[in-house]
């Protein structure tokens, strides 16, 4: 079918209609408020080529947060100093993660750790730790399964 106007012109429109729903449904709230506060703007430049990445910054990983929210275990982690114990728990502040933590510090936002090559470099290595040493580091709680 011919519209009478380039199919440039068409895909152009369409693409901008595209970003400015995505961008109407980021800022409208709901699920993704951990990923919002890290990426508040809608781009289709940003790309995580890293399962760990991902896991920081969706808050989903196998962390204690993650499942109690999802009824997989109820558990905290060993160093009793987080009752949330996200992703967040491990990247900034979990002792148990201490000797792999050189320059990220407790009050870093994910925003500016994602800008710091070391800085992700660590992330990727604490949440690689976690996975594979989740029962050295988190514990189930009495009752065990959520
Ligand atoms: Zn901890």
């Amino acid at each position: 079918m011919h519209l009478g106007i380039p199919q440039r012109t068409v895909k152009t429109r369409l693409k901008k209609l595209l970003m400015e729903e995505w961008e109407r449904r980021w800022h409208d709230g709901g699920k993704g408020r951990f990923t919002f506060n890290i990426f508040p703007e809608v781009k289709t430049s940003t790309c995580l080529d890293n399962r760990y990445l991902a896991q920081a910054t969706t808050n989903h990983g196998p962390t204690p947060y993650y499942f109690r929210k999802f009824n997989l275990k109820d558990c905290t982690c060993r160093c009793g100093e987080d009752s949330e114990d996200g992703v967040l728990h491990y990247i900034l502040s979990c002792p148990l993660l201490d000797h792999l933590r050189h320059t990220i510090r407790p009050g870093d936002s994910m925003g500016q750790l994602l800008q710091r090559k070391r800085a992700v470099l660590e992330i990727k290595t604490m949440l690689h730790t976690l996975y594979h040493q989740q029962s050295d580091i988190i514990e189930l709680n009495s009752s065990g399964v959520g």
